[in-house]
């Protein structure tokens, strides 16, 4: 028996409470703000309600509608509002799923079914996609065997000319992003469109991050361009509940156009003992706690909840674009929503990076180009000074280290 073997006698819970209290030390201090990744931070009324929420249902399973009327309810309550806020037309459908991967796998396993059905479609497929879209995608050809093609961006937006020079008879889909994660740019999603109806082919609106930000940052009277089903020729999107939808983790949505669109994902497998096996996803059991926080959070905050928090964050991301600016950073494209990526001429991305990290912030950062990179919270509203005294602060280092480098060099 190893060290690591399951202990003979279990343990009471005030113990391993503390241990696990123990165990967070060393985990960033996302609480504070000082996390721009990973964490989405609504506040302490947001996080009682998903707690409590997934604490009540966190034994149910949402494999079993008909045992769980409840989550079943939950799911279609959640669904409904993802679709109404994404301009779905009668008739259209969603599910929930375990996450914007699990989404965009679906939404491509989908587009395949429905490709085969009514293209003839068979073997060799791809899909046409700008650089920056989320790696799900080339998840989802591993899985089943298409090839994806990653085309050029220009000015950091999907280029809709170098992806029809890349699209051919074999092109299942082709995607863009709203907004993409390197970035937080919206593609054009309108031209993609267009484009996608006059090839023919699936266009997959990765609306992951945006989602559930965009929607209430434009009721807040942002001009954004659209990038969801009011455009004709999107036929699927994927929005994570566990983004800006401020849930547990472990919910994303997915909708498509039709309902026999929908009915593509299905999985109809077996027989075994049992007949066969239906699921809307390739999830067998589904979290009924993950989906109960979903309903409650989105329930509790409503639209004025979200238009508030929302504008939380697009005021944290005008601020820190201010304070980048002020700095001699060129922000990366014209951010609208909650992601900025911003670069300086003359310090390394990277250098700052550490130096950043060293002051206690966990962030992203881009290697291609080089840059900082933050997916910003409500919280880091009460946070922006800090980031940006920081920022000013590692900047002079390591530019003051660049001279002392080259002094030195000259020196010789
Ligand atoms: C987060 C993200 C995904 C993947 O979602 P997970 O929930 O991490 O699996 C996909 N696309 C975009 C644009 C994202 O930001």
């Amino acid at each position: 028996m190893t060290n690591n073997a399951l202990p003979e006698h279990g343990q009471p819970w005030d113990a391993l409470e503390a241990r696990m209290r123990e165990m967070a030390q060393g985990d960033v201090k996302w609480r504070d703000g000082r996390t721009g990744l990973y964490i989405f931070n609504a506040g302490e009324d947001v996080a009682r309600v998903k707690k409590a929420a997934y604490a009540m249902f966190s034994e149910e399973n949402g494999l079993g509608p008909a045992a769980f009327p409840s989550i079943a309810q939950m799911e279609r309550d959640v669904v409904s509002f993802g679709l109404a806020l994404l301009n779905a037309p009668a008739g259209a459908a969603g599910a929930m799923t375990s996450g914007g991967t699990d989404s965009i796998v679906m939404a491509v396993k989908a587009a395949r079914d429905h490709a085969r059905a009514k293209r003839g479609l068979t073997a060799g497929l791809n899909i046409v996609a700008p650089t920056t879209v989320h790696p799900a995608f080339d998840k989802a050809g591993m899985m089943m065997d298409i090839e994806i093609r990653r085309v050029p961006v220009k000015d950091f937006l999907a280029d809709p000319a170098a992806m029809e020079a890349a699209i051919d008879s074999n092109t299942l889909m082709i995607v863009g992003s709203a907004p993409c994660f390197p970035f937080g740019l919206i593609d054009p999603i309108e031209a993609l469109g267009e484009l996608a109806e006059r090839k023919k082919v699936w266009l997959h609106v990765d609306a992951c991050v945006g989602g559930y930000i965009a929607p209430f940052v434009r009721m807040n009277g942002v001009d954004l361009p659209p990038f969801d089903f009011a455009i004709a020729g999107v036929s699927s999107i994927s929005g994570d509940l566990h983004k800006y939808g401020y849930a547990s983790k472990g919910a994303s949505t997915v909708f498509f156009r039709t309902q026999e669109m929908r009915d593509c994902m299905t999985f109809d497998a077996g027989p075994w003992p049992l007949g066969r096996m239906v699921t809307p996803t390739l999830a067998g059991t589904r979290p009924g706690g993950a989906i109960a926080a979903a309903w409650a959070v989105t329930q509790f905050l409503g639209v004025e909840g979200y238009r508030e928090k929302q504008r939380q964050v697009t005021e944290a991301r005008a601020k820190i674009e201010m304070g980048v600016a002020k700095l001699g950073f060129r922000v990366l494209g014209a951010p609208q929503l909650g992601i900025i990526s911003f670069a300086h001429e003359k310090a390394d991305a990277l250098a700052l990076y550490a130096k950043m990290h060293h002051r206690g912030w966990f962030t992203a950062a881009l290697i291609d180009p080089k840059a900082l990179h933050l997916m910003l919270s409500p919280k880091h509203n009460d946070v922006a000074h800090e980031y940006l005294a920081d920022l000013e602060a590692s900047l002079a280092e390591v530019l003051g280290g660049a001279t002392d480098q080259m002094t030195a060099r000259y020196a010789h």
